[in-house]
């Protein structure tokens, strides 16, 4: 028996299906967690029924995905989605079936899932179907795929990514021959679209084994994504020490990567990723300063960098920086930004505009302002419109 017990509304749906005369159970993760003793993130209904008997028993239904038979229920104002057992056809293209079948079978819908783990079926009245050794494998703490597993992952190259990232989310080994097979099959990476790998590299590395995310290098699987492949790379805890913060742990596996020489550009490699473009331009701009050997050590290096990069780059440097280098990044960044000290242009007690009345325009009107800004970044006290004109003027003289 779970540790963990479905709430009333996930019953209600049950119980309303079982009396229509359809068989009806959970299915997938939340058996996993609920046998684990975890609070599952979604509650999953395996049915008999149709997806057009399932929306007549429930007129409060959405059909949100009717291709592979499923619909969202709502009872009691809550979510639930509720899927028709189903097997699967071929898979051409190592991403999708061609096609889907429903059928009044709860094995052959389990056979269709990744890992043995996920394939277990139960419902509130105690009947309990694992026909592959799921509690076994949980109790076990291995990850095992549901059947022939170079099969599995040539049908659905996803599968390989998901194996390391349940394994870094739960702390399960991989089984052997599973770990294998991926070894052997990780080339169909290939066919998955960057931004499905994009989210599962970040939820490892927000999960809390990030350093998981080399266990994908190693393995091969980011092999289209890499200029070169390192056995083993130990990022010495640095991943986990960090907040678990997109922004931070996406800088970090980037100066890590290419520290290795798995990478020869940062901008290169999100961009690929199809990481959103503001992303990659904090990160790449953090990784930058991270890779430069030079740190700052003065109120003014810290502004240059500011005015440079931006306070979203340069703070995720200093957070990074502080568990990269052993540095004290971030309270000397957080005294610059609490002084009010001018970094850019923005803040200059003097516009453009002013400039020009002074008769200077195009091209020294520029160099004027960055002058004017490098000094004051320099000697904040003097970041007063007359000082500055006065200066502007002399300058000129
Ligand atoms: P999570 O807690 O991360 O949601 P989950 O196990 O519920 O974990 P989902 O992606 O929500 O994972 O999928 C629900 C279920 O559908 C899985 O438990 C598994 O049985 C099945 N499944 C999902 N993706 C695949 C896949 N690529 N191949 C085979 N079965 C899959
Ligand atoms: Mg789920």
């Amino acid at each position: 028996m779970p540790a963990v017990y479905p709430p009333k509304y996930v019953r209600n749906i049950l119980v309303t299906l079982q009396a229509r005369g359809h068989q009806a159970f959970l299915v997938g993760g939340c058996i996993r967690d609920m046998l684990m003793g975890r609070i599952p993130q979604d509650w999953d209904i395996s049915t008999s029924a149709l997806p057009e008997q399932v929306m007549e028993i429930f007129p409060d239904s959405e059909p949100t995905g009717l291709k592979h038979g499923t619909v969202t229920v709502k009872m009691n104002s809550r979510l639930a989605e509720v899927t028709t057992f189903r097997s699967e056809g071929a898979y051409s293209d190592h991403r999708h079936p061609d096609m889907v079948s429903f059928v009044g079978d709860l094995t052959t819908d389990l056979s269709r899932r990744d890992f043995t783990m996920n394939a277990i079926a139960f419902s509130p009245d105690g009947l309990m179907a694992d026909p592959f050794g799921g509690v076994a494998d949980i109790e076990k703490h291995l990850i095992r795929a549901v059947g022939e597993p170079q099969l599995r992952f040539e049908e659905d190259a996803l599968r390989m990514f998901r194996a390391v990232r349940f394994s870094s989310r739960l702390g399960f080994e991989i089984e052997q021959k599973t770990l294998e097979a991926i070894r052997l099959k990780a080339p169909l990476a290939v066919n998955i679209a960057p931004e499905r790998i994009r989210d599962e590299v970040q939820k490892i590395l927000l999960g809390p084994a990030p350093e998981k995310v080399f266990q994908l290098i190693e393995l091969g699987l980011m092999d289209s994504y890499l200029v070169s492949r390192p056995q083993l790379i130990d990022d010495g805890g640095s991943l986990t020490r960090l907040p678990k913060k997109a922004l931070n742990r996406w800088t970090c596996f980037c100066v890590l990567l290419e520290n290795y020489g798995c990478i020869d550009s940062v901008e290169e490699f999100l961009l690929k990723l199809k990481l959103d473009k503001r992303s990659v331009r904090v990160c790449r701009s953090a990784a930058k300063i991270l890779t430069d050997p030079a740190c700052p050590q003065t109120p003014v290096e810290w502004k240059r960098l500011l005015n440079k990069y931006g306070v979203d780059a340069v703070s995720c440097a200093a957070v990074c920086g502080d568990r990269l280098r052993d540095g004290n990044y971030q309270k000397q960044l957080k005294a610059v930004l609490k002084s009010g000290e001018c970094f850019s242009l923005k803040h200059l007690a003097v516009t453009g505009k002013d400039l020009m009345e002074l008769g200077l325009c195009g091209r020294d009107l520029g160099e004027m302002l960055l002058f004017l800004l490098d000094y004051v970044m320099e000697f904040p006290q003097f970041n007063k419109r007359e000082i500055l004109l006065s200066l502007a003027q002399g300058t000129e003289e």
